[in-house]
């Protein structure tokens, strides 16, 4: 009896057994077949996320061209305004050098004067307070408010500085010449003629002098008003043209041409007189001579 019931209690630990070894078989079979899923599931995402960041990746590389061709156009976009505004500036300049006189800084040589029949664009008086004498005197109006704030300034500076003569038309002055020859006879051609002549019919040319010094002579090289202008008046753009020693005509420090301010100031600073320039390097102040 015992032993049958031993039977039974073992058969019945057996089918405990196997039905333990089943569930386990099961489960393991059912861990293992997700787990496999889960693996692929992983891989899925692992190469889509890789897909992805190969695609931003070439997005960023398509933006960095895109940058890159945006800033060359922008380039590209000023260098065309660059030429633009250079194309205007350089019509601008024609356009006002065509309109500026080129007399105005010309030589006048032994062999090379004014036409006779060259008058100013357009002069005006000279203030009175500054005139010697009782006549009047025209100047260039282009220059006129360089001569006044040198009167103005010499004027500042106590001196007595005064105009002896200014514009002189062709007419003018073959009656003055005419007057010296009387005088002087033929020496009259070394003083009163030629260069200086032709720069007077400019109309930006004046002789100084002061109310002592009256006529015109080296002696106004003695007055301090003479020093004030050796070393003001290029300031105002006005320069000395026959300084002494030079070999374009006879020593006049009453003369005084206006070839504008940086063309004096090139002078006074290289110690140098406009005669002695070449043309070619004058012509380059025309642009500017009255800035
Ligand atoms: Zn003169």
């Amino acid at each position: 009896m015992i032993n049958k019931i031993q039977k039974i209690l073992m058969s019945v630990e057996g089918l405990i057994i196997l039905a333990l070894v089943a569930v386990l078989a099961s489960t393991t079979t059912s861990y293992t077949r997700s787990k496999i899923e889960s693996d692929k599931i992983k891989e899925n995402l692992e190469s889509e996320i890789e897909v992805k960041e190969k695609e931003i990746i070439s997005a960023k590389d398509e933006i960095e061209f895109l940058n890159e061709e945006l800033d060359f156009e922008k380039e590209r976009v000023d260098d065309l305004e660059d030429s633009f505004r250079k194309v205007t500036n350089t019509v601008d300049d024609l356009e006002k050098l065509s309109k500026t006189d080129k007399e105005l800084l010309q030589k006048y040589s032994k062999v090379s004067f004014l036409n006779e029949h060259y008058i100013p664009s357009d002069l005006r008086d000279i203030d009175d307070k500054y005139v010697y004498g009782d006549s009047d005197m025209e100047i260039h109006r282009s220059v006129d408010k360089f001569l006044d704030d040198l009167l103005e300034e010499a004027d500042d500076d106590d001196l007595d500085l005064l105009i002896k003569s200014a514009f002189r038309s062709f007419g003018t002055q073959a009656v003055l010449k005419n007057n010296y020859l009387v005088t002087y006879g033929s020496g009259a051609n070394t003083f009163s003629a030629d260069q200086g002549y032709s720069e007077h019919q400019l109309g930006t040319t004046v002789d100084f002098t002061t109310s002592t010094t009256g006529t015109l002579t080296t002696a106004f090289e003695n007055t301090e008003e003479f020093e004030w202008l050796q070393d003001n008046a290029y300031k105002y753009g006005f320069v000395l043209s026959y300084p002494k020693g030079n070999v374009y005509y006879q020593y006049e420090p009453w003369h005084w041409r206006f070839v504008g301010k940086d063309l004096a100031r090139k002078l006074h600073r290289n110690n140098d007189s406009f005669y002695d320039l070449d043309q070619r390097e004058i012509d380059e102040y025309l642009l500017e001579i009255f800035d």
